[in-house]
């Protein structure tokens, strides 16, 4: 079968589904490899670098996608790519089906099957293809960087013959993948890092990180955090309060301030208030990484960068993982070629779509004609 990978067309998107070190292992797995001209060049890959790697080139995104078997993608298909889908063939993508109605619905009509990388089981098993992990992992990183790169001053702390420099003090709010993988960043780069959850089963990974763990005075909630498998749930007002009251104290003092917390299927939490964003000193950044679901800041523009009166830096980008295009493509397009292993079991090159398979299962959200989101519970944990 042929594995083919058209070149992204949402406005700024650097990424792409297939490196040319991808596509030798796609092909170990039996798999014909094709990619659009041009398709790997924000990325880093020229279309040398993928014919020295044996991918064809195809010059033109509707016969890319004619002649493939099975398409690869990073965003969310477009109508027009909608349209160009064909009975039976695979698409492997991030799709959001719960906000894609005439996504679902086209991929219905055209009879394409359909795995939607966002819904990857969050199993042991399905780490290796959880792009949702290797994409929040680069955003938590690229936050901290961001934050530097807008920042006047250094974030270790020094003594020098010219002076002696406090370190800068970050908070990171929310520690799921993306906001360890800031802390681990802005640690590693000598800030004085504090980080908040509403899970207290992460303060132990944060302490071991090399931050300090924002405790309330609050337990019984902080333990229904908890409840929902990992994931977070909606806090009480008390909670709430409590929470809003510790931040108030910490805003004068913080000098960054990364915002991860997100939960589940809802706007994202606003936490950091205007009185905060007001309290905080001139030359303080804000990185606020659940922008594209509200932001946990009222202030935050999404998609832009912006300073408040009292000089507060407050950056709403929603596109980190494509401004570190190089890095994002080579782990997703790992994560896409895990899922293809899986999708063939005996490296002939021939897709078996075994809808028995959690993690195939789950991912799948539409299979020969019938829409099949959302997936039943995993069995295996
Ligand atoms: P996420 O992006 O959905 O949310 C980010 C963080 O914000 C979470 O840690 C959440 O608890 C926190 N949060 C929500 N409301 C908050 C509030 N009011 N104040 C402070 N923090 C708040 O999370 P994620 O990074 O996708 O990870 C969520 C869970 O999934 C974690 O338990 C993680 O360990 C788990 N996970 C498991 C796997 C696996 O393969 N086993 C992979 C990835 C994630």
């Amino acid at each position: 079968m042929k594995f083919g990978v058209p070149k992204e067309v949402f406005e700024g998107e650097a990424r792409v589904a297939l490196t040319p070190e991808s596509a030798k292992q796609l092909q170990k797995l039996g798999y014909d490899c094709a990619i659009e001209t041009g398709a790997g060049a924000l990325a880093g890959f020229s279309d040398k670098d993928y014919e020295e790697a044996g991918v064809e080139i195809i010059k033109t995104p509707a016969a890319l996608w004619k002649a493939c078997d099975i398409v690869a993608k990073v965003r969310q298909p477009n109508a027009t790519e909608m349209k160009r889908l064909k009975k039976g063939q695979t698409l492997i993508s991030f799709f959001n089906p719960a906000g894609n109605e005439a996504g679902m619905k086209a991929a219905k009509a055209r009879g394409a099957n359909v795995i939607a990388m966002e819904m990857v089981p969050r199993i042991s098993r399905a780490q290796k293809m959880d792009a949702l992990s290797s994409m929040a992992n680069i955003a938590g990183y690229r936050a901290v960087i961001e934050a530097g790169n807008n920042f006047g001053r250094f974030f270790t702390g020094q003594i020098t013959a010219a002076g002696k420099v406090p370190p800068a003090k970050v908070l990171v709010v929310g520690a799921g993948v993306a906001g360890l993988a800031a802390i681990g960043t802005s640690t590693s780069l000598g800030a004085v890092t504090y980080a908040f959850d509403v899970r207290p089963e992460v303060a132990e990974q944060v302490e071991s990180m090399g931050a300090q763990f924002v405790y309330l005075d609050f337990e019984e909630e902080q333990q229904d955090g908890a409840a929902t498998g990992g994931y977070a749930s909606v806090s009480s007002p008390e909670f709430r309060e409590a929470q809003l009251a510790k931040f108030r104290e910490l805003a004068p003092e913080m000098d960054i301030v990364i915002t991860t917390a997100l939960i589940p299927n809802r706007e994202a939490p606003e936490l950091w208030t205007e009185d905060m964003v007001a309290a905080m000193k001139p030359g303080s950044v804000i990185v606020d990484l659940a922008a594209e679901k509200g932001g946990n800041c009222k202030q935050t523009v999404k998609d832009e960068k912006i300073v408040t009166e009292n000089g507060v830096t407050i950056i709403g980008y929603t596109d980190f993982p494509s401004r570190m295009a190089t890095q994002a493509s080579t782990l997703y397009a790992t994560n896409i070629r895990h899922m293809m292993t899986d999708l063939t079991p005996e490296k002939d090159g021939q897709i078996v779509h075994d809808m028995e398979d959690d993690v195939i299962r789950g991912a799948t959200v539409a299979y020969e004609g019938e829409i099949t989101f959302p997936p039943p519970p995993p069995k295996v944990a």
